[in-house]
């Protein structure tokens, strides 16, 4: 049976450079980068140049950080926690975020509640951030927001550079941090222009290995402490996150992240053109008529919310992975929880829609015969599936 991967969101499988990378850096150059001689010398190049690479596919040319962690999850918490605790002795401590993080922002905002800080979510209705509410709920008192630039579950990209400007004109002390997890390298990025000063980003979401990301941060969060590490030890990582670095693992996800960088506009075009022509068999599919896709006012092309009203998304799912086809219902990484689907409710869908949703996936590595595959098995599967 051919295998048809349309779940590239939850993870992709990484690139062949990548794992050549690894595998060489992992048996050749196996020293720790912390070592003075000359064994761990090589491999302290090995994470120069990957730090170089990384904040060049951000655009940095020198003004930034970038801090390598165990992935997006671990960026995430180091944002958000490192600047909880470097403000936490100030008397109000409010925190902005959207409606429908990933659980890794939302859980330790979460913690942050229970010690006290003040979380306020901003409605992001239709994918739509509300600037109206965040201008309310911006003021002095402000010491982060963590706002994710492409949502996981829906696609919808929100107006982080507008979100920006409000900060900056209201809140003084507060920091923008940004889950690009599911933006880097299907969309340009760059912090500076927008305004942020703390980037998470993830290496297998791009075709690099797991368990292994960076938090991108403005030099001056270091510099001023407004920043604090949570992971104490030997001081790596500018101090920011001890612990010897996954060097092979990190060099991989450089090179995955080079060659996403390179190729951006071509990867970019392609997963368009997979999504339209996604989009117009829909269209054409008599029997499909039902199924309605979920569109933010301005989405990335690569992530496909679609409800099929009546049906269970586990069922469906289920029914096509039996087929060889890969798909997710709400994001991977929730499945383990009951209500898979924050984001599916901020959007505006009811518990019962969102319970009918899948998540279709796309890497520029798709075909049309994948498209093709996924419609002919909705088609022929949906009659015999059991309706709610
Ligand atoms: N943020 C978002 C938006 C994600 O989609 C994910 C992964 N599903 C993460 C964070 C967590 O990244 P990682 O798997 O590298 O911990």
């Amino acid at each position: 049976m051919k295998t048809v991967y349309l779940d590239n969101s939850a993870t992709t499988k990484p690139c062949p450079e990548a794992l050549e990378t690894y595998l060489k850096v992992a048996d050749e150059d196996f020293g720790n980068p912390s070592s003075l001689h000359s064994v761990g010398l090589t491999d302290e190049k090995h994470l120069t140049a990957a730090r170089r690479t990384v904040a060049e596919t951000l655009g940095d040319r020198g003004s930034g950080k970038v801090i390598f962690t165990s992935g997006g999850t671990e960026a995430n918490n180091l944002a958000i926690l490192g600047r909880a605790h470097a403000k936490e002795r100030f008397r109000r401590r409010r925190i902005l975020t959207t409606a429908g993080e990933h659980a890794s922002v939302g859980m330790p905002l979460a913690a942050l509640a229970e010690q006290g800080f003040e979380i306020v979510e901003i409605p992001t209705v239709g994918g739509r951030l509300d600037l109206a509410a965040l201008t309310e709920a911006a003021d002095r008192s402000v010491i982060l927001a963590s706002m994710m630039l492409v949502n996981n579950e829906t696609g919808a990209i929100y107006d982080i550079a507008a979100a920006s400007r409000i900060l900056k004109a209201s809140s003084p002390d507060a920091i923008l941090h940004c889950d690009a997890t599911q933006a880097y390298l299907k969309m340009p990025i760059r912090p500076s222009a927008l305004g942020i000063s703390a980037v998470t980003v993830s290496s297998h979401k791009i075709e690099g290995p797991k368990g292994v990301g960076a938090l991108w941060i403005d030099s001056s969060l270091v510099t001023s402490k407004g920043l604090v590490p949570h992971l104490l030890g030997g001081g790596q990582e500018s101090g920011i996150r001890s612990g010897t670095e996954n060097v092979p693992g990190i060099a991989a996800f450089a090179r995955a992240a080079e060659l996403g960088f390179a190729s951006l506009n071509r990867r970019m075009a392609e997963i368009s053109r997979l999504r339209a022509y996604f989009e117009e068999k829909l269209k054409s599919a008599p029997s499909l008529s039902e199924l309605r896709v979920n569109r933010p006012e301005k989405a990335a092309a690569h992530i496909i919310s679609l409800t099929a009203p009546g049906y269970k998304s586990e069922t469906l799912l289920h029914a096509l992975s039996s087929r060889g086809i890969y798909v997710s219902s709400g994001s991977a990484c929730s499945s383990h929880g009951r209500h898979s689907t924050p984001a599916l409710a901020a959007f505006g869908l009811s518990e019962k829609d969102a319970d009918s949703t899948v998540r279709i996936s796309l890497s520029h590595r798709n075909t049309e015969e994948d498209i093709d595959a996924l419609i002919l098995a909705l088609i022929e599967l949906l009659p015999g599936l059991a309706r709610t």
